[in-house]
């Protein structure tokens, strides 16, 4: 079984249709570019940069070191893009105790992600530039996470500005036409999506945070853990929607939550229109094989039932005819 999964690694990434699918990895350390390739992930869709700031009791990085940690993943991925994910601390996801930052809050509500960033501009500001003077060697993106309000996006992209002078003042390289992406994850962001559109490169969809809010379920409270459920008609409506207008403007649009490297999900985000996949490495050849056997064109006829079906016994019954 091991040895057939692994045959997959060459075999180019399209449904039975002939629908053509876009797999990338998501990594959390710069090695692990080195197997998202060896998988044949065609880019690097979420690097989660909190990793280097993370368990660590000194400072925060500098310049410097977070530079060569963007450069090393650059560098692994061979000119293949890599969505550079600024630093998403607060909530579950805390900073090393030594590092005196303790504006950042435990409440999934509170200051995290992009809305602490902006509030210690120094801070965004260097990693901004260390991912700049990376993307002078390779696909180096920004993308950001949280975001919600027309405001905080505004502010970001005046700090990216910023960076970029910042740079050009000192005479350092950097790709002046970075790619600049938004994490899809708040329910506000999903229902103005036009103010993205009209902004930012391309959109990934944040499915882990996107339940959790859209649910009101604390995505580590295990009380209520029970209730976290991808399936509920809210979430697949919201994400049918927020993709199909994602393609409708011809803005590319991925998934990179959980729900992505979830081969049991495939055949449903295949139907949502979904063509770029984001996951955690060891789930590339799992999900690649339902993508495989899938027919886009039938998967996509059977949408619309499932959409419409509110009670359980009638989603039940749309989700067996679609996953069939
Ligand atoms: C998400 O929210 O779905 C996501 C990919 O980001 P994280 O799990 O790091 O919050
Ligand atoms: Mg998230």
């Amino acid at each position: 079984e091991i040895e057939k999964l692994q045959d997959l690694k060459l075999t180019p990434t399209k449904t039975v249709d002939d629908v053509a699918i876009e797999l990338l990895a998501n990594i959390e350390l710069p090695e692990d570019a080195t197997h998202a390739v060896d998988l044949g992930a065609i880019g690097v869709g979420l690097f989660r940069s909190e990793f280097l700031f993370m368990d660590r009791n000194q400072a925060l990085p500098d310049e410097e070191r977070q530079y060569q940690e963007y450069r090393q993943v650059v560098d692994l991925m061979h000119g293949l893009p890599v969505n550079i994910r600024t630093i998403d601390v607060g909530a579950d996801k805390a900073l090393g105790a030594g590092s005196d930052l303790s504006k950042t809050g435990t409440s999934p509500l509170g200051l995290r992600a992009i809305r602490w960033s902006l509030t210690e501009p120094e801070i965004f500001l260097t990693q901004l530039r260390a991912i700049l003077r990376a993307s002078a060697y390779g696909q180096a993106r920004i993308m950001i996470p949280m975001l919600a309000h027309v405001k905080e996006i505004d502010e970001t992209l005046r700090l990216i500005e910023k960076a970029k002078q910042q740079l050009l003042q000192r005479g350092q390289a950097f790709n002046p036409n970075i790619q600049v992406g938004a994490m899809i994850e708040i329910p506000a962001a999903a229902l103005v999506l036009p103010l993205f559109i009209n902004r930012f490169d391309f959109l990934s969809i944040g499915t882990n945070d996107l339940i959790q809010y859209t649910l009101a379920i604390d995505r580590s409270d295990h009380a209520v853990a029970h209730l976290y459920d991808p399936f509920h008609p809210a979430i697949l409506n919201l994400l049918y929607n927020i993709i199909n207008q994602a393609k409708r403007a011809n803005i590319p649009v991925a998934v990179c939550g959980e729900m992505a490297g979830d081969p049991t999900m495939t055949k449903l985000l295949l139907g949502l229109g979904l063509t770029d996949f984001s996951m955690h490495f060891s789930q590339l050849l799992l999900v690649k094989r339902e993508i495989l056997k899938a027919n886009v064109a039938a998967l996509k006829s059977r949408i619309p039932a499932l959409l419409m079906a509110i009670e359980p016994q009638d989603q039940a019954i749309a989700l067996e005819n679609l996953m069939a």
